[in-house]
């Protein structure tokens, strides 16, 4: 039996999946997860809290999520309500509920590549029609280039990212109005990783007010260190999450998520605390790259796309060959690793420096 001979819909056909390597070695900087170790505090009160929840788990759980979405509100700050937020399964469930309910057959997302490469995947899972518009040589993205491809694709949703996976740099919120100015669809702003931004840098949150298409999602995966929690979410006019209502699985939250997700939020200090020590890192892989022939895209991230190989594919083999697992986004000549512990980031410079100058 082989996957063609199933009557799979024509646009799944030959299609890959997603597959980032789950490989077990010893330094593993290619999903941009945190790689600090949890507070022993935390996890003691994620089990208690789960433990609580677990009494409880013969009825199904709040499909509202009230109370963690008081909790996440309270977090962003911006003044907002739990009612303009909503939280799903990682960011990457609540894409899939924004296309399931904007998007769909006969509709269009627009992305400007390279971007988040789980956007058009997300896309084709949801039979939206996916159009890549193209970001300068520098990997930038200018208000005007982003207008005159929504203008001319008039996408029923628009996919910023910011800080932009791959390339890490964050958009500056001119880009974000006049994109909201001319789209007549919805606009997803993608923060997963706004929390590793450098100062200064603005979140969309401060667009929400007078914008009621407009979506920012983010994530407790990274800043959060909580990437097997699958907890993200969404901000945007208590309407948005209305239509979304219409798509998403009933109780598609578990209790015990949303139990952990809540001890989590109370541990926030304790766990942001990672940030400056990994924003810290990043700037030192930046800092040290030019000493290896090796250049970088500015990041407000918590990785950096670094390039200059003529082989990157082979330079990503070697690393791993050191024991050190990055990430080849499949842009030719560049590679991405996130940036980790202090030793870790000592072993993936160390093993560059090898193999770089092999
Ligand atoms: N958006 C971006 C830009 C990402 O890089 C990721 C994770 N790699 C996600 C969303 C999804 O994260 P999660 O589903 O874990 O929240």
């Amino acid at each position: 039996m082989d996957i063609a001979d199933l009557p799979l819909r024509e646009d799944l056909r030959g299609r890959s999946p997603y597959g980032a390597p789950q490989l077990d070695v010893a330094v593993r900087l290619n999903t941009n997860e945190n790689s600090f170790p949890l507070p022993k505090q935390l996890v003691d009160d994620i089990a208690e809290a789960v433990r609580d929840a677990a009494a409880t788990l013969n009825r199904y759980p709040d499909r509202e999520a009230a109370a963690l979405r008081t909790d996440l509100a309270a977090y962003l700050g911006h003044g907002l309500s739990e009612r303009q937020v909503w939280p799903a399964n990682g960011s990457n469930e609540i894409l899939q509920q924004v296309l399931q309910a904007f998007g769909g057959p006969g509709r269009v997302a627009l992305g400007f590549t390279p971007s988040y490469s789980v956007h058009p995947i997300i896309a084709t899972g949801t039979g939206t029609g996916w159009i890549d518009g193209t970001r300068a040589g520098d990997f930038t993205l200018s208000a005007e280039n982003a207008v005159a491809a929504v203008k001319e694709h008039q996408p029923d949703v628009v996919f910023l990212c910011s800080p932009n996976n791959p390339t890490g740099t964050a958009l500056d919120l001119d880009v974000v109005e006049a994109v909201l100015a001319v789209a007549r669809g919805m606009v997803v702003v993608d923060e997963a990783y706004a929390e590793f931004a450098r100062t200064g840098t603005k979140s969309a949150l401060t667009l929400l007010p007078g914008h009621p298409r407009l979506v920012v999602t983010r994530t407790m995966s990274k800043a959060f260190g909580m990437a097997g929690l699958r907890l993200g979410y969404l901000v945007a006019d208590p309407a948005v999450i209305d239509a979304l209502h219409l798509v998403r699985l009933p109780y598609h939250l578990s209790a015990l998520t949303q139990a952990a997700a809540r001890v989590a939020l109370a541990h926030g200090p304790d766990l942001l605390a990672t940030v400056e020590l990994i924003k810290a890192q990043r700037d030192r892989i930046i800092a040290e790259l030019p000493r290896l022939g090796l250049r970088s895209v500015p990041s407000d991230a918590n990785f950096v796309l670094f390039g200059g190989f003529a082989d990157a594919g082979a330079t990503w083999r070697a690393l791993l060959d050191e024991g050190v697992l990055i990430r080849d986004v499949g842009l030719p000549g560049w590679l991405r690793v996130t940036a980790g512990t202090e030793p870790e980031t000592t072993a993936f410079l160390d093993a560059l420096e090898k193999v770089a100058t092999a």
